[in-house]
């Protein structure tokens, strides 16, 4: 087969990791830098230009687009699914994963367990808002961070409404939920390909510290998770057309519940924790999957 990936980097972990399994398994790659594409959408037969050539002949493109190009890049990889190429995942699942208010909702609404959480922007009523979530200790989150930065812990309530109303200063969308302390610094990160967790490891935050991003200083190792915790990563999988992702689970009182479903999963942390080839697996999934025109949603 021939393979695209769609990454702006080709010497990344993930992407070298990428490129040497399906060449392994004897496939054609090419890396392409979303942002250098350039394309025509007037035409009946949509094309791709890239560096003054049109890019043809590919039978499956694995996106690996970065949070910062979500934009241009699932416009994109939009236009290789209307050229009916197979994607690993669709443009339309990739979108909807970024949008963290909506992937909790869409969630939540199939009856996944969630932590309680509240959205604001502007609120007025900050003691309500406490309220809603069950009060203090809460996490308060800056929509648009990522790997912990942005990510507080309030452990009583005037900690919570300083915080709340700094932010509230920054006009930045924020999300509130409970504390679940009983995780007791750790998260899981289930690897979904095709509807099962190929790979699952547990991050521990450091001592002192409840965020276990491994930028905050935690550190991963292999973990077994429980057939629900897996149900679980499923389900979320599904929920939102992900055909790869990972997802990410708290242990709770109340069960297994989902803080975040990443489209983009790193392939390192996991491939080192657990020693599995992941990349591998996903180079099979394409294998097995991709046939022209299969996309599902073809960017609508
Ligand atoms: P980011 O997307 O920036 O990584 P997260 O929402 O994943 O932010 O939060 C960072 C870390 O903080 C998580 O990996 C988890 O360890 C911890 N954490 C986040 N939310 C909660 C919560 N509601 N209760 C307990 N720990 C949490
Ligand atoms: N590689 C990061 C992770 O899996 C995030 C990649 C992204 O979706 O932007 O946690």
């Amino acid at each position: 087969m021939k393979i695209a990936i769609l990454s702006r980097n080709a010497h990344l972990y993930s992407t070298r990791r990428l490129i040497e399994a399906a060449e392994e398994r004897g496939h054609e790659v090419r890396v392409i830098d979303a942002l250098r594409c350039y394309m025509n959408i007037s035409a009946n037969h949509p094309q791709i230009h890239y560096k003054g050539e049109i890019l043809e002949g590919f039978d499956a493109i694995i996106p690996r687009i970065g949070a910062s190009i979500t934009f241009y890049g699932t416009a994109v990889l939009r236009q290789f699914e209307m050229m009916g190429v197979y994607p690993l995942n669709e443009s339309v699942a990739i979108s909807r994963s970024r949008d963290k208010l909506r992937s909790l909702q869409l969630l939540s609404r199939r009856g996944v367990g969630l932590p309680v959480t509240g959205f604001a922007h502007s609120p007025d009523d900050v003691n309500d808002l406490l309220e809603t979530v069950g009060g203090a200790p809460v996490v308060i989150k800056l929509l648009e961070g990522t790997q912990g930065v942005g990510v507080v812990l309030a452990e009583t309530h005037s900690a919570a409404e300083s915080v709340i109303q700094a932010f509230n200063g920054l006009k930045a969308n924020i999300l509130v939920q409970e504390f679940i302390k009983e995780a007791r610094g750790a998260d899981l990160r289930c690897f979904v390909i095709g509807g099962k967790v190929v790979a699952a490891m547990k991050r521990q935050a450091k001592e002192g510290e409840f965020r276990s991003n491994l930028h905050q200083g935690g550190s991963a190792s292999l973990v077994r998770i429980t057939p629900e915790e897996r149900a679980t990563a499923v389900r979320a999988a599904k929920i939102m057309g992900l055909n790869v992702c990972g997802v990410d689970l708290l242990r709770s009182n109340h069960g297994p519940v989902v803080m975040e479903v990443n489209s983009s999963p790193g392939i390192e942390g996991i491939e080192y924790a657990t020693g599995k080839n992941v990349a591998g697996q996903i180079i099979e999934f394409i294998e097995k999957n991709a046939k022209p025109h299969r996309t599902k949603t073809r960017g609508k």
